[in-house]
């Protein structure tokens, strides 16, 4: 049984520029926030602070897989 982590999860943050709910997507070294309605990346760091539980999950994720 494989287990593969997400590269994306819909948070509940809204986007700061059309308040529709941003993603939080990975790629090989870095996380980030995406919004797919505005085709937009944010960095994550000013997110952090404001972070729910999909992207706390997320996050760990994200560190499991550096193994
Ligand atoms: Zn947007």
């Amino acid at each position: 049984m494989a287990y593969f982590a997400k590269r994306e999860q819909v948070t509940t943050l809204p986007c700061p520029d059309c308040a529709k709910p941003l993603t939080i997507a990975r790629s090989c070294f870095e996380v980030f926030m995406l919004c797919p309605n505005c085709q937009k990346r944010f960095p994550l760091k000013p997110f952090i602070k404001q972070s729910d539980a999909a992207m706390e999950e997320f996050m760990e994720n994200v560190y499991c897989n550096r193994i």
